[in-house]
């Protein structure tokens, strides 16, 4: 067994170590600078309010392993989690609609939630003013956790299997061997360890910078603040009896303590604080983690909002306020994980206290079985490219987040700050263009052109029409280029649609032949799409193999975490080299019946008919430059993609753009793109499937090679023989003018089977189309099948039961 140590023993640090504790984990210490167990954190004043549905599935899968955990940890007379319930209100017509979708989500992702009138509202929490709002979003299951109490418990348990908990011990350092954890440095002394894991809250940063690790996070201090006794509550002898209350379109947030009500607000702009700015233990008053309360960002607007919704507070008054301290990172998520840069660093951090026990979970799974059963990708420490680990990117982001925190957040909404942190070579000409950006992998990828404009025209009559929610951060323009691409060409950019590794040396192919399901043994000049599997059978990538010579493979994959989990798998391996070309090189596309003719303007011969096979790759030169080109077709399009490295990526875009211009060739944006992959029912890892689902889910049975051994084949060959939980299925609306977005929930007589996973239009059938995850049970009984969308039943038809991957 691996020794392990903790680094604090906040609500994060007890969850992982009981977690790790469950699963047989021993030798485990918890090491924490403050006293045990209220140590000075943020756990130790957070006012514990727990509003589990969110739209996205992982942070409510955590939440309900949270409520599930806490409520198991009371100790008979004081529970740990009180499931009061919660209300989320509306003051605006559009955050009631908002309220609908997310009641929507509730169901997709299995949490019980209502939408209810303002009266509705005030009989489940007498102290509201009906008048203030249109509505509100019930979920009985919600609640008040008392992190502290829970801690206690877990960490009883923890002890009962031998974890040793040190308080009032400072970790000074990270030892370590060859980019290897060895074991901290603290104020008493040094420990071993194999694995160190990181859960100190918001001094994570500082923690990392010990072991040369950027953990890319903004501690913030946001205000909570205590009233006198309100009237309503009078005589109340329970800590807390009524819902929760969250008022998103005022930013701010209440709960019952006793008598009188507590009262967050994020209406104040962030208030980013540095790490020397934190007292030390015992050094302040108060604790390190709260800051003195600044009245003036309370006192105007935020507390007239708080007396207007809650009249009780008028005559109550406020008693006292904090600005405590807590994390907030550049995209909102979690940071968990082993660094890709130490081996044996792990971090669970800017964890709130909803999430805990649920990250404890797949943390301890992660460390003990080498996955997680969620998957995880969304909030991998290693997600962020080097560009995104400068203070510059990060802090600005995070106060981003901070700020946005209860806005209503549309799927395809664009970061306002650190944007224009990769540019593409070509850059410049796509600008010209009028291109809409949005940032991918850390480039500014554009989105669609205002330059085609004059297609919605061409098209008008053609061009699914949309408004409200679907139309924002959407332009018609989209549709035409679709629409276009599907008649002539259209030319693309590759650059930020994935990572690129070269994998060489000797042992190349057998590494590969491990990492991947099929057999990749290819011919040299060929290119092959093939899966990766992680340590439980589950998929971490559809990845794209390109076989240069012998020795010398190219790897389109992903994202970085998927590119830092094929590095970790080499280091285990032989003779490899594995360079990362994705910032050296670009990537330009040019798809559509109209591609070979552009092609053959430019070179006769080498586009000649019958040059190229499916799957062909060659290293030619377009003019006088050297591309790897690779040729293919997808959507039912055929297409090139040409790599060249960045110096060339301009004129290879003039070269192609000029040549196109007689070819009715436009420049396409990534959503046209997507809009054709869905049409065309392709699927795509991370949106249609990800690695909580195995190969026999999504029909891809053909890919797996089971004469050889690969990463998962045992933990795979186990699962192929439950047969599949969830299978991915293709739906069409009924009604030609509808179109919904995706993540709804998919109902069959009544019932809620599955979640829309991809969502678009396909104009080939003149319908709504998506592909859904869905229960295999209930596609056996085929009839009245629904797509719920903001709370509106959509009828819809099963167009395909079980989808395959192409
Ligand atoms: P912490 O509790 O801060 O624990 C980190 C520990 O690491 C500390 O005990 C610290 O002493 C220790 N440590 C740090 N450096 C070292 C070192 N060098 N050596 C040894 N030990 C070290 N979340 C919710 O879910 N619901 C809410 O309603 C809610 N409200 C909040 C209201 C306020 C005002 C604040 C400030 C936060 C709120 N949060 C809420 C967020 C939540 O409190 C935090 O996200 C959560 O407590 C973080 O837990 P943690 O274990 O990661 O961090």
């Amino acid at each position: 067994q691996k020794r392990i140590v903790i680094i604090g023993a906040g609500v994060v640090g007890c969850s992982t170590a009981y977690y790790l504790n469950k699963m047989g984990q021993q030798d485990i210490t918890v090491i924490d600078q403050g006293p045990l167990f209220e140590t000075g954190g943020s756990t130790s004043h957070a006012p514990g309010l727990v509003a589990q549905l969110n739209f996205s599935k992982l942070l409510t899968a955590f939440a309900s392993q949270t409520v599930a955990d806490f409520t198991e940890l009371g100790d008979g007379e004081r529970p740990s989690y009180y499931p009061v319930g919660s209300l989320e209100l509306a003051r605006t017509p559009e955050r009631l609609n908002d309220l609908k979708r997310k009641a929507g989500a509730g169901k997709s992702w299995g949490i019980e939630a209502h939408v209810l009138s303002p009266k509705e509202c005030k009989e489940k929490n007498p102290v509201i003013n009906p008048d203030t709002i249109l509505g509100g979003l019930y979920v009985p299951t919600d609640g008040i956790a008392k992190p502290l109490r829970a801690i206690n418990r877990m960490a009883d348990f923890s002890k009962s299997c031998g974890t040793k908990f040190y308080g009032n011990t400072e970790v000074t350092g990270i030892n370590m061997i060859d980019d290897q954890v060895k074991g901290v440095e603290t104020s008493i002394g040094d420990f071993e360890a194999d694995l160190v894991i990181c859960c100190a809250g918001f001094w994570g940063p500082q923690i990392g910078e010990m072991a040369g690790v950027t953990i890319p996070l903004q501690p913030i201090a946001h205000q909570y603040i205590f009233s006198n006794d309100i009237p309503e509550l009078a005589g109340e002898s329970e800590e807390v009896t009524s819902p929760i209350i969250r008022d998103l379109d005022s930013s701010m947030y209440y709960r019952q303590v006793f008598n009188s009500i507590g009262i967050g607000s994020y209406q104040h702009e962030a208030l980013p604080i540095e790490i020397s700015e934190v007292s030390k233990y015992g050094e302040s008053a108060d604790m390190p983690s709260i800051k003195p309360f600044t009245p003036e960002h309370f006192l105007g607007k935020p507390w007239k909002d708080a007396q207007n919704l809650i009249p009780g507070l008028k005559e109550a008054g406020r008693k006292r306020g904090i600005n405590g301290i807590f994390s907030f990172t550049p995209d909102g998520m979690p940071l968990l994980g082993e660094s890709e840069k130490i081996r044996g660093f792990w971090v669970a951090e800017a964890v709130w206290i909803t999430h805990s026990a649920g990250v404890g979970k797949q943390m301890a799974e992660w460390i003990i079985n080498g996955a997680p059963t969620l998957d995880l990708e969304l909030c991998d420490i290693n997600r962020f490219d080097s560009y995104a680990q400068s203070p510059t990117y990060y802090k600005p982001r995070s106060k981003e987040d901070y700020e946005k925190v209860y806005d209503i957040h549309h799927p395809f909404e664009t970061p306002a700050t650190s944007r224009n942190m990769r540019i593409i070579p070509y850059y410049i000409r796509q600008q010209t263009l009028g291109a809409f950006f949005n940032e991918s992998l850390g480039w500014e990828q554009p989105q669609w052109y205002e330059a085609n404009e004059s297609l919605t025209e061409r098209y008008e009559n053609r061009i699914i029409k949309r408004d409200g929610w679907q139309a924002r951060y959407w332009s018609p323009i989209i549709e035409a280029e679709h629409l276009h691409i599907q008649e002539h060409a259209g030319l693309y950019d590759v650059t930020a649609m994935n990572k690129r590794l070269e994998i060489s040396g000797e042992d190349a192919l057998t590494f590969l032949q491990t990492l991947t399901t099929s057999n990749i043994d290819i011919s040299i000049g060929s290119m092959t799409n093939a899966l990766m599997l992680h340590e439980l059978g589950g998929i971490k990538d559809k990845i794209t193999i390109i076989r240069k010579d012998n020795q010398t493979f190219i790897i389109l994959c992903t994202s970085a975490v998927e590119a830092n989990w094929i590095q970790k798998h080499v280091w285990k391996s032989g003779e490899i080299v594995i360079q990362d070309k994705t910032a050296s090189t670009c990537g330009l596309g040019i798809i559509g019946p109209g591609a070979r003719d552009v092609m053959q303007s430019i070179d006769p011969q080498v586009f000649a008919e019958g040059a190229w096979e499916a799957k062909q790759v060659k290293e030619i030169y377009i003019n006088n430059i050297p591309v790897l080109a690779a040729f293919d077709s997808k959507c039912g399009l055929e297409y090139w993609e040409f790599f060249t490295t960045n110096d060339q990526g301009l004129p290879l875009w003039d070269v192609l753009y000029q040549a196109g211009q007689a070819n009715e060739l436009i420049a396409v944006g990534d959503r046209a793109l997507e809009s054709l992959r869905i049409e065309s029912q392709t699927l795509r890892y991370g949106k249609d499937f990800w690695s909580e689902h195995n190969p026999y889910e999504i029909n891809l049975n053909a890919w797996i090679d089971l004469t050889k051994d690969f990463i998962g084949k045992k933990a795979l060959i186990e699962r192929g023989k439950k047969g599949p939980n969830l299978v991915s299925s293709t739906l069409v609306l009924d009604q030609p003018d509808k179109v919904v977005m995706g993540h709804e929930p998919v109902m069959n007589n009544g019932k809620t089977a599955g979640f829309v996973t991809s969502a678009g239009f396909s104009y080939s059938l003149g319908r709504g189309i998506v592909t859904a995850l869905l229960d295999p049970k209930a596609l056996e009984n085929d009839t009245e099948w629904n797509i719920e969308y903001f709370g509106q039943k959509i009828s819809a038809t099963v167009l395909q039961k079980h989808n395959i991957i192409t």
